[in-house]
């Protein structure tokens, strides 16, 4: 059995919580590729490494003194190396950073070096070899990742490597300049790594038992869901459910390898299995809620618009024009509503309205802001009847007014609009309804 394991922030932030990270590798001898993140929150008024990154290479970039700032950075790690009783100076490395940071190196160099030096912590702990993910993990020049020259030269370098520690969340261009994924990345890294190895399972540790059914900052103690396909969790992690990062999928996907996410502070808990597909049905008849804030929606009105041929186009190619990507497109015979994220639209706003009323000239135009968009996820929808009807009562009762709804034609998913402020409480009603309930 051969296993990557990546863990997350919370679980490296302190010396006791390498020690727990130790000895669950050491439990397995399949336990062979490590993918760390850098040091998380120790408690909840604490700030992760990475920020502190971002904070500090800010003043460097400005030409401020930011020694200060680098020495609590240091201070994280020495902290650890001492606890952990480890004979590693962290000397070297950092006056490399110190140079590299007076010398502009880049924000997306300053935040790897949280993944980097944890890295090599995690290795000397281990007794495992470090293999810089630079030289392991390619973008293309415009920051997208390079897939496939990622794959050959993990694999190339992973195959001389019994045991290994890869750190999460960047690698290079092929000019060897530092590059980032988007925060949160590191799932991405340990995804890769798994691909590359062709690993049996990729584990995924981090502070929750496993993916729940909804957000526990939301719902207190939401049930954790024993099984879910990728596609599943695709949906929710992208509206989301941030305990996986939505790009973590597909490496593993095209591969069938299923990931394990667990709990490094219970790890006698089996966590969520994530796989291709599964015959097992879930104990509701959703598997999951998500939901974000801060959608604005679009609202064209027009006689006779279904009969109009290249409507949605013309409409959708303003939007395109403008740069903004949609969310969500419901639609009724004379109208159709666009949904948006808010930020990316109000640059853009006066601009698309005019477009619109050129392209295709209608009778009204209305426009709504502060939405919250919330997802209803489950294999089992489909066999099910009145879903959505349930889901509607439930937000009656909890007096939530419903903006919009839409079913994913996959009928994986319903997609459920409400204003911002009532976001909550949707949540806790339809959580309610399906998982307390049990209806
Ligand atoms: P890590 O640092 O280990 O990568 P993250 O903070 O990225 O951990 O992800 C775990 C967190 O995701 C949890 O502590 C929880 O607050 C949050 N979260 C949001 N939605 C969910 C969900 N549906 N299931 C589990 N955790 C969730
Ligand atoms: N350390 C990075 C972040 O805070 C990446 C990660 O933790 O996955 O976003
Ligand atoms: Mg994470």
């Amino acid at each position: 059995m051969k296993k990557v394991v990546k863990f997350g922030g919370s679980s490296l932030a302190s010396a006791g919580q390498f020690e727990k990270v130790g000895k669950i590798i050491r439990a397995e001898k399949g336990r062979r590729y490590v993918v760390p993140s850098a040091p998380g929150k120790r408690f909840s008024s604490d700030t992760k490494v990475t920020d502190m990154l971002y904070g500090c290479y800010a003043k460097a970039e400005k030409g401020e003194d930011f020694s200060e700032d680098l020495a609590k950075i240091r201070a994280r790690y020495q902290e650890i190396i001492d606890g952990l009783q480890l004979k590693l100076s962290l000397d070297e490395a950092f006056s490399v950073i110190e140079e590299d940071f007076k010398n502009q190196a880049g924000t997306q160099y300053a935040a790897s070096r949280g993944e980097y030096l944890n890295g090599m912590v995690m290795a000397a702990y281990l007794g495992f070899a470090f293999v810089d993910s630079a030289t392991v993990i390619r973008f293309h020049e415009d920051g997208s990742l390079d897939t496939e020259t990622t794959n050959r030269l993990l694999a190339d370098a992973l195959e001389k490597q019994e045991y290994a520690v890869i750190p999460g969340f960047y690698g290079a261009d092929a000019t060897g300049k530092v590059r980032t994924f988007s925060r949160g990345g590191s799932d991405i890294t340990g995804s890769l790594v798994a691909r590359a190895v062709k690993a049996d399972m990729y584990e995924n540790w981090t502070d929750v038992s496993g993916c729940l059914v909804t957000d526990p900052r939301i719902v207190e103690n939401p049930v954790p869901i024993d099984i879910i396909t990728y596609r599943e969790l695709r949906e929710l992690s992208y509206m989301g459910a941030s305990v996986l990062h939505e790009d973590a999928i597909f490496p593993v996907r095209s591969e069938g390898i299923p990931i394990n996410i667990r709990n490094t502070n219970c790890p006698e808990d089996k966590g969520t299995m994530i796989v291709g597909d599964t015959c097992s049905k879930s104990e509701y008849i959703i598997t999951g809620i998500a939901g974000k804030k801060g959608f604005a929606s679009v609202t064209i009105e027009k006689d006779m618009m279904n009969t109009e041929i290249g409507f949605g186009r013309k409409v959708l190619q303003v939007f395109e024009e403008n740069d903004i990507s949609f969310e969500h497109m419901p639609s009724g015979i004379d109208t159709m509503t666009i949904l948006v994220h808010e930020t990316e639209f109000a640059e853009h706003e006066q601009k698309v309205l005019t477009g619109i009323q050129k392209a295709v000239h209608p009778d009204h135009i209305s426009l709504e802001a502060d939405l919250a968009l919330i997802a209803v996820v489950g294999r089992g929808m489909k066999s099910a009847r009145g879903t959505a009807g349930r889901i509607f009562s439930a937000l009656a009762h909890a007096r939530v007014n419903v903006k919009m709804i839409d079913q994913g034609s996959s009928e994986l998913n319903i997609i459920i609009g409400v204003e911002n402020s009532d976001f909550e409480t949707a949540v806790r009603a339809i959580y309610n309804i399906f998982v307390l309930c049990k209806l």
